[in-house]
């Protein structure tokens, strides 16, 4: 039997409507579709009735499953002949090891194709009224995991402290307040205004701001949990001006295409 295709598809931020044209139109063509604890239901119910849906974000245990697992699965699939979506939140490309989903076809010699997506670490603090950039505020900015493979260095927050852009921190919900203490130590003033963005563009979203001093209470006061945004930087302040209520659109009015 010939090899199908793998997509790995960036679902985008939360809101269902966020993912791209192309990455809609693969999910409903899909005879397999891999997908995530953070990707939006509604994306999934566009799936074709007879698609084989794979939940790799929790087992029954609630344990993710582990990623060689993963991208065996895909190799898996594909060698039966199917077209395989992989549905990642955000980007593909954005931490959530996508790079590493892409590296197993690649060596197994299945064909592969990209579809970007946007990532919460931009589109997700736009939902939150936040802009990662401003002439007047920031340059420029680092999205950064708080989460680094074991045995691996810890990241330099002495360093990142002294950077003037827009600071993006993933998957650092447990490190908070060691992040925003390293921070201040390693010299940015403890007056920066800061935030944390949960579920970030979903329904459900909700923020706590404040500054690098203040933001650890405000987000116990809130009960604020993973998944979150955390941002650092000038920018944070332009949301009293920024906020918007997005208007949601049904993915059902965004028509089908056939595949090309
Ligand atoms: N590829 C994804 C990131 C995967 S890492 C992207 O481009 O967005 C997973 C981390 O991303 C989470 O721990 C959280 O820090 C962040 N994240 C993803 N979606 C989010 C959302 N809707 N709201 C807040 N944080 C989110």
């Amino acid at each position: 039997m010939n090899n199908g295709k793998v997509w790995l598809v960036g679902a985008g931020p939360g809101d269902a409507a966020l993912i791209t044209v192309k990455g809609l139109n693969c999910i409903r063509q899909a005879q397999a579709l891999v997908y995530d604890r953070l990707v939006n239901p509604e994306l999934l119910q566009e799936a074709p009735s007879d698609c084989e849906m794979i939940n790799v974000g929790k087992n029954p245990d609630h344990h993710p499953v582990p990623q060689p697992e993963i991208n065996q699965l895909l190799v898996d699939c594909a060698r039966r002949g199917l077209n395989v979506v992989r549905l990642k939140g955000g980007d593909p490309y954005v931490f959530g090891r996508g790079a590493e989903e892409a590296e197993a076809l690649a060596q197994a010699e299945i064909p592969f194709e990209v579809i970007p997506g946007i990532s919460s670490s931009i589109g997700g603090l736009a939902y939150a009224g936040i802009p990662v950039t401003h002439r007047d505020y920031a340059s420029g900015f680092h999205v950064i995991t708080g989460h680094l493979r074991q045995g691996n260095q810890p990241q330099d927050w002495a360093t990142l402290a002294k950077l003037e852009g827009t600071l993006v921190i993933l998957m650092g919900m447990t490190q908070l307040e060691a992040i925003c203490q390293q921070l201040i130590a390693g010299g940015k003033p403890a007056s920066t205004p800061a935030a944390v963005v949960m579920h970030a563009s979903h329904q459900q979203q909700q923020i706590a701001a404040g500054t690098l001093a203040t933001l650890v209470e405000q987000v116990a006061a809130q009960g604020l949990t993973a998944p979150a945004l955390i941002v650092v930087g000038n920018v944070v302040d332009l949301r009293k001006r920024l906020t918007f209520i997005p208007q949601r659109q049904p993915l059902a009015v965004i028509p089908a295409r056939v595949l090309s």
